[in-house]
C-alpha cells in the first residue's frame, strides 16, 4: 500500500496543484507521521540529510539578548502580556546591551539577538541608534532583531541601521486561530502584511508558530506548513505552547515533543535552506528537546545572553530552562547538546543560504 508520505519525499508538495490538495496531502503526512514511528524516523532522517547537504552538520549559536519585558500587546499566551500582573518589568539601558554585547562576542557568538515586548519607550530612534552602535562596534556580528510589528519605515530604517534578519513568528496561518489567541485590535492580516515588508526590504526573515496552541488543529498545522512553503522564510521559529500563568491560558495543556518535532522536520523539508532554531521552549517541555529538535533537522540554538538579575522576569511561559543560569554555564549545556546530536558549532555568523 502506498502511503502518501512516499510520494511526498519524492515530489514535496509539487504533485498537488490545488491549495486544497496540498491541505490534504499535508494533513495525511501529519497524521501518518504522528502514527507511524518509522515514517517519523525516516522523515527525521530526511530532513537531516537536507539540511547536511547545505550547511553540513553545523549549529549555529545566536546570543539572545530580551531587552524589555514591557508590552503593550495582551497575547493571551503571552507571560509578559500588557495585562499580566505581578511581573516585574524592566528595560535594559543601551549601557547594558552593549556589555551584553561584548560578553557574547567575547565567548564567540557572531549573531545577537535583541528580543522583547512591544515597549514604547525604546522609540524608532533609541533602536536605530541602538542597532548602529552594535553594527559600528562589532562589524562581524550578524544582528537580529525580534520585536514585533512596526511599520514599513521602521522596519526600513533599522535595515537602514545595519540590521541583519527580523524574527516575528506568525503564530499561525489560520485567521480564525490567530483570532482566538489575540485581542481583536491584533489582526492576522498586519502580522503577514509585516512579514512581507520584512522580506521586501531585504531583512533575512523568520516567521514561525507554536505546536499546541490552543484551538489548534491538524488542519492549522497543514496550513502553517503551506504558508512557509509558499513564504520560504529565511528562518522558522517552532516551539511547543507552554502554559504561562496568569494568562487567559494558564490551564491549557502544552504542545507535544512528537507533533513539535514532526513539524521541525516538515519545515525543513519544505524550506531546506531554513535556519532551524532547536528553541529554548522544546528544551523546557523536555530535557531531551533541543538535541531530539537537532536530530529533526533543526541548526540554530539561541542561548541566553540576557543580564541574570534579570532572566527571571522574561518568562514568556512556566518552567522555562537557564533562566537562573550565567552565560557560560548556558553556553557549557548548549555545546554539550550539540555534541550529543553529532553535530559541531559553526564559529561562522550563520546567514542563510542561497539555494
Ligand atoms: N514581541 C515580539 C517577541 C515575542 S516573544 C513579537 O511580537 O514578535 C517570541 C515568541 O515567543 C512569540 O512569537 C511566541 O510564539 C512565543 N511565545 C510566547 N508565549 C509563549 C508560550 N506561552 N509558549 C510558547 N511560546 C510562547
Amino acid at each position: 500500500m502506498p502511503k502518501p508520505w512516499d510520494d511526498f519525499k519524492v515530489n514535496g508538495l509539487n504533485s498537488h496543484t490545488s491549495r486544497s490538495g496540498k491541505l490534504k496531502l499535508l494533513e495525511q503526512v501529519i497524521n501518518l507521521l504522528q502514527t507511524d514511528q518509522l515514517a517519523r524516523h525516516e522523515a527525521y532522517t530526511l530532513a537531516r540529510d537536507i539540511r547536511d547537504q547545505i550547511y553540513g552538520p553545523a549549529v549555529f549559536f545566536r546570543g539572545l539578548i530580551e531587552i524589555s519585558n514591557f508590552c503593550v500587546r495582551d497575547c493571551y499566551y503571552c507571560g509578559i502580556r500588557n495585562s499580566k500582573s505581578g511581573v516585574n518589568r524592566y528595560r535594559l539601558t543601551r549601557e547594558q546591551i552593549m556589555s551584553c554585547c561584548q560578553t557574547g562576542f567575547d565567548v564567540g557568538y557572531r549573531t545577537v539577538v535583541l528580543q522583547g515586548g512591544e515597549d514604547p519607550c525604546f522609540t524608532i530612534d533609541d533602536l536605530v541608534a541602538i542597532v548602529s552602535e552594535i553594527r559600528q562596534r562589532w562589524p562581524d556580528m550578524a544582528i537580529t532583531l525580534s520585536l514585533g510589528e512596526m511599520s514599513s519605515a521602521c522596519y526600513q530604517r533599522l535595515y537602514d541601521a545595519g540590521a541583519d534578519r527580523y524574527l516575528l513568528r506568525h503564530e499561525t496561518a489560520n485567521k480564525q486561530h490567530y483570532s482566538s489567541l489575540h485581542p481583536s485590535d491584533q489582526i492576522a492580516d498586519t502580522r503577514m502584511d509585516c512579514l512581507r515588508e520584512l522580506k521586501r526590504i531585504g531583512f533575512q526573515t523568520g516567521a514561525g508558530m507554536m505546536i499546541g496552541s490552543p484551538g489548534q488543529t491538524k488542519v492549522h498545522l497543514a496550513e502553517d506548513l503551506l504558508f512557509l512553503a509558499e513564504f520560504q522564510p529565511q528562518m522558522v521559529g517552532i516551539g511547543p505552547f507552554m502554559p504561562a500563568s496568569g494568562t487567559p491560558f494558564s490551564a491549557e495543556p502544552a504542545g507535544s515533543l512528537d507533533n513539535t518535532l514532526i513539524m521541525l522536520a516538515l519545515t525543513r523539508i519544505l524550506v531546506p535552506a531554513v535556519l532551524l532554531p532547536a528553541t529554548t521552549a522544546l528544551g523546557s517541555l523536555d530535557p531531551a528537546g533541543r538535541k531530539l529538535g537537532l536530530l529533526a533537522g533543526a541548526n540554530v540554538i539561541m542561548p541566553n545572553l540576557s543580564p541574570p538579575d534579570h532572566r527571571a522576569d522574561y518568562l514568556l511561559y512556566d518552567g522555562k530552562v537557564s533562566a537562573a543560569d550565567d552565560v557560560v554555564s548556558n553556553l557549557e549545556q548548549m555545546v554539550f547538546i550539540v555534541e550529543d546530536a553529532g553535530m559541531f558549532i559553526s564559529s561562522t555568523r550563520g546567514d542563510a543560504a542561497v539555494i
